[in-house]
């Protein structure tokens, strides 16, 4: 606590999602705070959304579950589009606390062997600084005690999701990704993560190739995900 206060007599204190400068022993600024999309109330275990805002029609995905703790929507939009293409890898903590939360919350029972996450293809890695999914992953297997073992490669390109269209997007995933040669899953429970889930296409194809090397089950957690509003009945 005194190390706290030292620090904030140094730098100041600052909201953990957009940086602005708050009071001490505070964590969020007031625009943060009510803009936070949280997702809350009962959820739709297959699309991870509140049973509000489900709008899956039960599609069944070769993963055994999704969770997140937010939408991709108002403050955690702004902070994961910073935390990605603006090389602010500190914001990797701040989500991997959330979601490591809402794996502990909603995957109660459930033992994991290990953590993988979406990976990179090689003209990815080199453009980025970063990827993004692993550095939330090296920071929820802290805080998880569960290892990270990446088996997941991408040996393929494919184009950027967010600038395609999600006609595009739902068949460009398919063969992108492959586990390292001569890995034996079987039996194994796996944690995968990612930083937002939009169709969901690649976690599933992700899910796909790691059963195919054994694994039993898969498991998704992103930081957030998209979920239309659904509009209200006129009264
Ligand atoms: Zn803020
Ligand atoms: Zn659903």
């Amino acid at each position: 606590m005194l190390a706290d206060f030292i620090s904030y007599l140094i730098f100041g204190n600052h909201c953990k999602y957009c940086g602005e400068l708050i009071p001490f022993g505070e964590t969020l600024c007031n625009e943060c705070e009510t803009d936070l999309p949280r997702i809350t109330g009962e959820k739709c275990k297959l699309c991870g959304a509140g049973k509000d805002r489900c709008s899956c029609k039960k599609t069944k995905m070769r993963y055994d579950g999704i969770c997140a703790p937010f939408y991709y929507e108002k403050t955690i939009e702004t902070a994961i589009r910073k935390y990605k293409f603006a090389d602010k890898p500190y914001i990797a903590k701040v989500l991997a606390t959330d979601m490591a939360e809402t794996v502990k919350a909603d995957f109660a029972d459930i033992k994991f062997d290990f953590i993988d996450y979406i990976p990179f293809s090689k003209s990815q890695n080199k453009k980025r600084k970063y990827n993004p999914a692993g550095e939330i992953a090296k920071e929820m297997s802290k805080i998880l005690g569960i290892p990270v073992c990446n088996v997941l490669t991408k040996p393929f390109e494919t184009e950027t999701q967010h600038i395609s269209g999600a006609f595009y997007r739902k068949g460009n995933v398919a063969g992108a990704y492959d586990t390292l040669d001569n890995m034996d899953l079987q039996g194994k429970t796996v944690l995968l993560v990612d930083d937002i889930k939009t169709t969901g296409s690649t976690l599933n194809e992700c899910a796909r190739v790691l059963k195919i090397a054994g694994a039993e089950r898969v498991y998704c957690a992103v930081a957030a995900l998209t979920a239309k509003e659904k509009t209200k009945e006129k009264q």
